[in-house]
């Protein structure tokens, strides 16, 4: 009997189909960031906001599907999604091709870089002295080990989370964090003048929704999402919403036919 169930589990497992097993059970579970402001965070009113969770709004309206947040870190959100604690990652995740053995990822909808935000007493050291002192970086994300690599004489401090990382560098223990510019823009933006973005970036940093591997069906309905957002100008319209200005790169459009 035992047998047989695991059988029939090993079928249902292998032929089941990631959007039809959605669509019955009616909602989205998506991982997303509570921590990144402005792609996934919680605001003033207590309600999980930014670019990622509109996007993944969108993505599940055309979906037919209502949608629900579960908070992930940039260290557990690849774990959490293999193990089916989430349906899908909505969480400025870099597409890189570590990553994409180990699960799916959309076609590109965000273009970042990582850059250096440090306090402003320290924005006149030479480029060089920086790169020779401490870097805090968050653990599970693209950032310090791509620090590590470019500049090894580097320190790099992992932090769980980016607000420990934002604590301890306004409070003078390491000299600069590296991550993502638009994290670091509207965090010198909110310090009122005491934190600063050094004017370069250091890597390339395509975001992509991710998914469990070979889903193909959910996976082409959400890049149709992505490409009609991008025509109806939702996603012209959020990036306006969040950053303040018109997107400089939109996600690809393939054609119809
Ligand atoms: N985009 C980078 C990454 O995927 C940094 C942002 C994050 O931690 O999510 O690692």
């Amino acid at each position: 009997m035992k047998t047989i169930l695991f059988l029939l589990f090993l079928i249902s497992s292998v032929f089941s189909d990631k959007l039809e097993t959605l669509k019955d059970k009616q909602f989205l579970l998506a991982g997303v960031k509570y921590d990144y402001e402005p792609f996934g965070f919680v605001n003033e009113k207590g309600r999980i906001d930014g670019f990622d969770i509109d996007l993944i709004k969108y993505i599940a309206t055309k979906l037919n599907l209502d949608v629900k947040f579960k908070q992930v870190t940039s260290s557990n959100r690849i774990k959490l999604l293999k193990e089916g604690a989430v349906d899908i990652l909505a969480a400025s995740m870099t597409h890189t091709f570590k990553r994409d053995k180990e699960i799916d990822f959309s076609i590109s909808y965000f273009f970042d870089g990582q850059a250096l935000l440090v306090n402003k007493k320290d924005a006149s050291k030479t480029f060089k002295d920086l790169y020779e002192s401490k870097i805090g970086a968050i653990k599970g994300a693209t950032s310090g080990n791509n620090f590590k690599k470019l500049f090894p004489k580097s320190k790099i401090i992992l932090f769980n989370e980016y607000p420990q990382a934002l604590r301890s560098l306004k409070g003078g223990h390491i000299d600069a964090i590296t991550t993502d510019l638009s994290w670091c823009i509207l965090q010198a933006k909110k310090s009122n003048g005491k934190l600063k973005v050094l004017p370069k970036t250091f890597s390339y940093e395509p975001y992509g929704i991710g998914i469990i591997e070979n889903e193909s069906n959910f996976l082409d309905a959400i890049n149709e999402a992505i490409a009609d957002s991008v025509i109806d100008g939702t996603y012209a319209n959020i990036y306006e919403k969040w950053f303040g200005k018109l997107p400089a790169k939109l996600p690809e459009v393939w054609s119809e036919e």
